[in-house]
């Protein structure tokens, strides 16, 4: 069975490369029929927050993604990993390193002067522990091959050697008695039953070391897929100067989360020229082959023109739910269950003007105020005299109209546009002021209609007297 897993460390939020990590672990597991995990790598205590910790399934759960069986923390696992170093020393595939820092920083001074590459020199990989004086504190290190070289079958990358001469005595166990990440990365994985590893590519120099350790222990090896980085619209590597890193600033800016889904799925991985996939499509089709291997450009326009896209396609009730927050945070009170109708009733006008959340929450605010309307700036500039005016007889003919539907106001408005020798724009911007309030509004008579006549000859009379 395919086992996947997505190991963030808690230092931050969710950013974007370890959001695609995550969707492309989760896709493939579930693309297998198999299981995807999730593992806190939490062991750095220093770095660690429960904020992150939080922040990061926050950001997860936003995604839709979720994880088969309990969240493993890596920092609950610290005696299993030493348990398994002391095994390797048992085994002659590690050893105890009694060298003192002073010791290690002196021959690493030595290699610079010489300008030899800086690795541990293998002082203590053949001689006796008895040699170190009584209770002097150790280091366990992994015992590498000298000769030869490895090779990985990168499922992305393809074959990708280094010598085992370049791989030094690395640090399993630290003298303090607390694991490395690599060998923690390493035991967790094998005691998890992962069988694809797919991460950033700036884990692949480390896949070498950690493939040393699972031969020495006679594990059975995972395969690898390693997807290049993100990148910035410039090209250089994802940076806080291409703005916004974390997921949650796109949910602030009110991209939907199937939109995210999409837009991080098609960085880094094609199926033909589709843009446009569902979750469902996605599952269906994901696979390693279709990861790229050079590394991809975030484009936030791109991104905003996607969600556009998954706002007119999303279901009335959905962007109800997912709007109601914003309209509340902006007219600082919660919404009535008649003002949810209402919503729900203007949501076909709404979405199909938004971008986004934000721009639909807007949008929408002028369905919730009440009379008299305050106008921005732009809409009382508008209600000059004349302007007033043609309001009278506007609401003169809409008063008699019994049948308050698209068709007939139209009919009305246009009637007077005639006689007046007006455009019907002309008309429709003082209605909008009064109306809405502000100069950009649905079309006016998408607006008479949610408002009803009630309503709306209302606000229209508050702004002639
Ligand atoms: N915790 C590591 C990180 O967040 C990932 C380790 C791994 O995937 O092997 O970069």
């Amino acid at each position: 069975m395919v086992v996947t897993r997505f190991a963030p460390s808690p230092t931050g939020f969710l950013h974007i490369g370890g959001a695609r990590t995550a969707m492309f672990n989760w896709l493939f597991a579930r693309h297998h029929g198999g299981k995807a995990l999730l593992r806190i790598e939490d062991t750095d205590k220093a770095r660690s927050t429960q904020e992150a910790i939080d922040a990061i399934s926050e950001g997860l759960d936003w995604l839709g993604l979720d994880w088969d069986g309990e969240t493993v923390f890596q920092s609950e696992r610290a005696a299993r990993h030493a348990e398994v170093a002391h095994e390797l020393v048992a085994s002659g595939n590690a050893y105890k390193c009694f060298a003192t820092s002073e010791e290690l920083t002196e021959m690493r001074e030595q290699q610079r002067a010489e300008k030899k590459p800086m690795r541990y020199d293998g002082r203590w990989r053949d001689r006796d522990p008895s040699e170190a004086p009584d209770g002097a504190p150790f280091a366990i290190r992994l015992k590498t091959e000298m000769a030869g070289k490895v090779t990985i079958s990168d499922m992305v990358q393809g074959d990708v050697s280094v010598q085992n001469s370049e791989i030094d005595d690395f640090i399993l166990l630290r003298s303090d008695g607390t694991p490395t990440y690599m060998l923690a990365v390493v035991v967790d994985d094998h005691d998890m039953g992962v069988t694809h590893l797919i991460r950033g590519d700036d884990h692949l120099n480390n896949a070498f070391r950690q493939l040393a350790l699972i031969r020495a222990m006679s594990w059975p090896e995972p395969l690898y897929a390693h997807i290049p980085l993100i990148h910035g619209n410039d090209g250089a590597k994802l940076s806080k100067r291409h703005g916004a890193l974390g997921v949650e600033a796109y949910r602030d800016m009110g991209i939907l989360p199937d939109a995210m889904f999409n837009y991080l799925l098609r960085l880094g991985w094609g199926h033909g020229d589709d843009e446009i996939i569902s979750r469902a499509q996605a599952i269906e089709w994901f696979d390693l082959s279709g990861v790229g291997k050079s590394p991809s450009r975030f484009d936030t326009k791109k991104l905003q023109n996607l969600n556009g896209h998954y706002m007119r396609d999303a279901a009335d009730n959905d962007l109800v739910r997912l709007a109601i927050p914003w309209i509340e945070q902006d007219l600082a009170q919660a919404l009535t269950p008649a003002d949810k109708e209402l919503l729900g009733q203007a949501m076909p006008v709404l979405k199909s003007r938004a971008k986004n959340l934000i721009e639909l929450a807007e949008s929408s605010l002028f369905l919730f105020k009440k009379r008299p309307l305050g106008l921005d700036e732009r809409a009382e500039n508008l209600l000059d005299d004349p302007a007033r005016t043609l309001l009278k007889s506007i609401h003169l003919g809409l008063t008699d109209l019994e049948d308050w539907t698209l068709e007939a106001t139209e009919e009305v408005i246009k009637a007077i546009a005639e006689s007046a020798e007006l455009g019907l724009g002309k008309l429709a911007q003082p209605m909008r002021a009064a109306l809405t309030g502000s100069t950009s509004s649905p079309g006016i008579f998408d607006v008479l209609i949610l408002l009803g006549k009630e309503e709306s000859l209302g606000r229209l009379a508050d702004q002639i007297e």
